[in-house]
């Protein structure tokens, strides 16, 4: 499935670099460490199939995406620090690893894939083209990094954490999402377990080591009346040109809300940024844990920046600026 593979490359790097301490606490949790790098992404996948009910935890993951990230991770530091274990906190480091790689990429793979907003001429193949472009990004680098084919690897197993969340993450959640989001956000059935067996559940069904799933969907795709594009969630054989998603010529592109924003990076660096973020973010949350950092430090340097502009959740500029790199 598309950006899981970026987003576990992205932990194994920061763990290289990160503090003795938590790397071996991440090294005894692998698999937890994995999942939470995964950010809040599992709530994406509740109820994954089209016509299948209600999309309640879809609404609750864009939430915990845009809003008021640097609370939500403030307070997950104080639960950490009131109820000392290291699952939650590996978890909770997981999570950061998965914020600064989206706040930091997001801008660029939306200026390079674009969205739909409507059904102008050729926006067809924009639909699901962020999708598309992320499972591009994720084959290459697993090529980079681990040397494998992501076509052919079954990623569920890396995040695979049994039949349900470990009790640690759901008292998690259950005492931080009310505090961020209200009461009612978690009202329901047992949202974060569905979601997350929803999760395995879909990527075992978009493993496609063949190729023959993604065909099928292909023959769908020209038959629907609509266009869903669900090629799009399989990943190819081949990625075209490596260039158009990696930009490792520095061409220049803009943010998506500022079209006088504009910067050089290539994939590549706006990922080392990550890493980079992300060490120094838990090295600060294990001092604060610890009790060697206080809350006005953590105020101070854990904001709200939006997973998916890179910007303060405040500047509600609208995404509109875009080069889409198309099939
Ligand atoms: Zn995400």
């Amino acid at each position: 499935m598309p950006d899981v593979w970026t987003h576990l490359i992205c932990g194994h790097e920061v763990l290289k670099l990160a503090r003795e301490d938590f790397r071996e606490m991440a090294r005894r949790e692998r698999k937890l460490f994995n999942f939470g790098c995964q950010g809040p992404d599992f709530l994406f996948y509740y109820n994954f199939l089209p016509w299948a009910g209600d999309k309640r935890a879809v609404a609750l993951g864009n939430r915990i995406h845009h809003e008021s990230c640097g609370l939500f991770f403030r307070e997950c530091l104080k639960h950490a620090r009131h109820n000392p274990g290291e699952k939650s906190l590996v978890y909770i480091m997981g999570l950061m690893c998965h914020w600064c790689l989206d706040r930091a990429a997001h801008p660029y793979i939306n200026y390079i894939s674009g969205t739909c907003r409507g059904d102008g001429p050729g926006e067809e193949k924009l639909v699901n083209n962020h999708k598309r472009v992320e499972a591009s990004i994720d084959s290459l680098l697993a090529k980079r990094f681990l040397g494998i084919d992501v076509q052919k690897v079954p990623v569920h197993r890396e995040i695979y954490l049994g039949g349900s969340l470990p009790p640690e993450v759901q008292a998690l959640y259950s005492r931080v999402l009310p505090l961020v989001f209200g009461d009612g956000c978690l009202a329901g059935a047992d949202i974060l377990n569905k979601s997350y067996s929803d999760m395995i559940a879909a990527l075992k069904v978009l493993h496609d080591p063949r190729g023959a799933k993604r065909l099928v969907a292909s023959l769908y795709d020209l038959i629907s009346p609509r266009v869903d594009n669900m090629r799009y969630y399989f990943y190819g054989a081949t990625v075209g040109d490596p260039e158009a998603y990696l930009n490792e010529d520095h061409r220049p592109w803009c943010h998506p809300m500022d079209q006088a924003e504009v910067h050089y990076e290539s994939f590549s660096d706006l990922f080392l940024r990550a890493v980079g973020d992300t060490v120094e973010m838990i090295d600060l949350s294990m001092r604060f844990v610890l009790g060697e950092a206080g809350e006005a430090e953590i105020r101070d340097k854990i904001t709200d920046i939006s997973h998916s502009t890179g910007k303060i959740h405040s500047d509600e500029r609208e995404m509109v600026y875009f080069l889409p790199v198309l099939p």
